[in-house]
């Protein structure tokens, strides 16, 4: 069922958003070579419980931590590690979600740690920009279509691939709600978007094929071929006109 926010839901919206957009910032700060992914953890769980909310990933079907970490060829859901520790060149995907009074937002940001390859940069900015290419149609009327295949036509028109086995969704009091949203598809068809709507909208783009896999913990998804993966991701408000980003 996919639910139409009053007034009221989307001012505790924007204040979880607010808090999942802001302990990305933080977190960034501590991204250098030799930290680990777990001391990332520990900064963003301390970040949200100090501003009353709770991590929405932390136990999430089991999910042990409050950030997912993904570095290089992982795409999404890494699990943070005291043992992972980053390196100079690596890229890191870093998503995170925030719980205040019943409700959520989620986000995720790919970061470069100290010098990175020109073409891991790029990676990086097309899935960012593929997220605003998305959003342009991402407003009260248009179909769901139109925001998936813009985003699908940003990504391969530069060379990348966007990955097919894991969605954008709906979000409010759950972290995942109705409906999907694929980076993928066709114009014009699809869900009708109207006002008051919340969506996670999150390009997964692969610089090789968009083929992935889960490894053995039964949570990591890397790239079939290895090839490095880039993750952007936003929580927004459909109203009439521009949309409206929840956790920048
Ligand atoms: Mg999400």
């Amino acid at each position: 069922m996919i639910t139409i926010k009053s007034r009221t839901e989307i001012e505790k919206m924007r204040a979880a958003g607010k808090i999942t957009g802001d302990v990305l910032k933080v977190i960034e700060q501590h991204i250098k070579p030799g930290v680990s992914t777990a001391y990332l953890d520990k900064i963003a769980r301390d970040y949200i419980a100090s501003h009353g909310a709770t991590p929405s990933f932390l136990h999430y079907n089991g999910f042990p931590a409050g950030i997912c970490a993904s570095p290089n060829d992982w795409v999404v859901h890494g699990i943070p590690s005291k043992d992972i520790i980053l390196a100079d060149g690596d890229i890191i995907s870093i998503d995170v979600g925030a719980c205040k009074d019943g409700y959520h937002g989620d986000a995720a940001r790919t970061y470069p740690v100290g010098k990175i390859s020109a073409e891991a940069q790029r990676l990086i900015d097309v899935t960012k920009q593929s997220f605003f290419e998305g959003i342009k149609y991402a407003v009260h009327g248009a179909k769901l279509g139109d925001v998936s295949a813009a985003i699908q036509e940003y990504v391969e028109s530069n060379g990348y691939s966007v990955v097919r086995d894991l969605v954008g969704h709906g979000i409010g009091k759950n972290m995942h709600e109705d409906p999907n949203v694929p980076n993928f598809g066709h114009k014009g068809r699809g869900l009708k978007l109207a006002s008051g709507m919340t969506l996670a909208i999150e390009p997964m783009v692969n610089a090789g094929g968009y083929e992935v896999c889960v490894l053995d913990d039964d949570w990591t998804v890397v790239t079939e071929d290895g090839s490095l993966s880039a993750h952007y991701e936003n929580t927004i408000l459909i109203k009439q006109g521009e949309c409206e980003i929840l956790t920048l």
